[in-house]
């Protein structure tokens, strides 16, 4: 393993904010993993571990540590001939591109994450937030993620699995980015993850949106044919990296649906009645008072191309902060903050970003 110093780290996010690394490396390899742990710890630097960037605000000043790169590769999943009936377990590393693994486990004809295709970053960031879109979220297939726990001794093999109920996965967290006493962020490096997925099982079809793209079908569409379908729909909303769509040059949504109490849910109908304006309802967000983000942020004077000095919003997403090109983190938190200030007093409600803010 080889440390770099001052490396830019703007570059290796999607936004593209940030200053430098003190330290960096890259790990292709668990032991590599543990050499960079002990590098760190013998001179008492803070580790972050990155992934793809894709879920990440990076200060103007940089990480003062080391930033230790997952390029874990390899999936492993046994031939069909082996598996017991049609429940397959890939054991996927933790450096690999998620699309790549959705787009492999599509062409082994496996269903379970065919709807969370085109979701930018890296295997090991998945169980993170709990990576969600289009009606599946990976907790829905983990069975279990390896880990190398940076908490216990440096004695003997440290590396440790975590099956899915220690995981704590929620909607967009876990206890691998839960505050303590929860969770435990920072506390394990994922290695790998493991997912059991289902050998000629249905597409999930849940989403308005993807009921609608199949709508005139007589036939119940493939696997191949919704993962296209949702990248498809994604490019629309700037939600698929493309190479020159300035609206991709964010982190994703960036702030959560926010979950409320009957109480809350009430008060906000209350507040949206004399404005003319209904709550939007879906399904899969009224189960549990959930209220689209999207919908708040744009009804609070926030539109998709809203630009607010060097940073804005999508053209096609009210969801989705964006470098346009020359911002920096705070011109991000500038416009992060005007959003949710303007939220809080129009309509009473927090809204909790969704990106991890690294070194602020
Ligand atoms: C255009 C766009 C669309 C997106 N759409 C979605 C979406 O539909 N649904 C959704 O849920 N998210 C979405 N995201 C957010 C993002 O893609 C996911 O959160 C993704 O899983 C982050 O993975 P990453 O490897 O890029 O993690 P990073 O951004 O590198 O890191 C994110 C966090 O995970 C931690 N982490 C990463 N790898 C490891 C590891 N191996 N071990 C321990 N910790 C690790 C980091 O320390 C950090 O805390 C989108 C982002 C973009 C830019």
């Amino acid at each position: 393993m080889t440390t770099q110093e001052n490396v830019p780290l703007a570059p290796l996010t999607t936004l593209g904010v940030g200053g430098a690394a003190r330290y960096f490396a890259e790990a292709k390899r668990e032991d590599e993993v543990r050499e960079a742990v002990e590098f760190a710890r013998t001179r008492a630097l803070p580790i972050f571990v990155l992934g793809g960037g894709s879920n990440l605000v990076v200060a103007d000043t940089g990480w003062p540590g080391l930033v230790l790169k997952i390029a874990i590769g390899g999936i492993v999943s046994p031939k069909p001939k082996n598996a017991a009936g049609n429940s397959v377990l890939f054991s996927v590393g933790a450096g690999v591109n998620w699309d790549d693994f959705v787009a492999f486990a599509v062409s082994q004809n496996c269903a379970g994450i065919e709807c969370l295709s085109g979701i930018p970053g890296s295997v090991g960031g998945t169980p993170v937030q709990n990576v969600g879109a289009y009606g599946q979220e990976v907790a829905d297939t983990i069975e279990s993620v390896r880990a190398l726990d940076t908490k216990t001794d440096m004695q003997g093999d440290r590396a440790v699995t975590l099956p899915k109920p220690a995981c704590g996965f929620r909607y967009r967290s876990s206890i691998f980015n839960r505050a303590a006493p929860e969770g435990q962020p920072g506390r394990y490096i994922i290695l790998q993850v493991n997912y059991r997925l289902k050998r000629g099982g249905a597409p999930c079809i849940k989403y308005a949106d993807l009921e609608k793209h199949f709508a005139d079908r007589t036939s119940p569409p493939s696997l191949s044919e919704v993962r296209d379908a949702v990248r498809h729909i994604r490019r629309s909303k700037g939600m698929l990296i493309v190479e020159g769509d300035v609206d991709a040059r964010s982190a994703g949504s960036f702030f959560k649906n926010p979950v409320l109490s009957e109480e809350k849910f009430q008060e906000l109908a209350a507040r949206a009645e004399p404005r003319g304006l209904a709550i939007p309802s879906y399904p899969a967000l009224a189960a549990h008072h959930k209220v689209s983000a999207a919908w708040l942020v744009e009804h609070s004077g926030f539109g998709k191309g809203f630009v607010l000095g060097r940073a804005g919003i999508s053209s096609k997403h009210a969801l989705a902060l964006i470098n346009p090109g020359e911002a920096r983190a705070r011109d991000i938190v500038e416009l992060k903050d005007a959003i949710q200030q303007a939220v809080e007093s129009t309509w009473g409600i927090q809204l909790e970003p969704e990106p991890v803010f690294v070194g602020f």
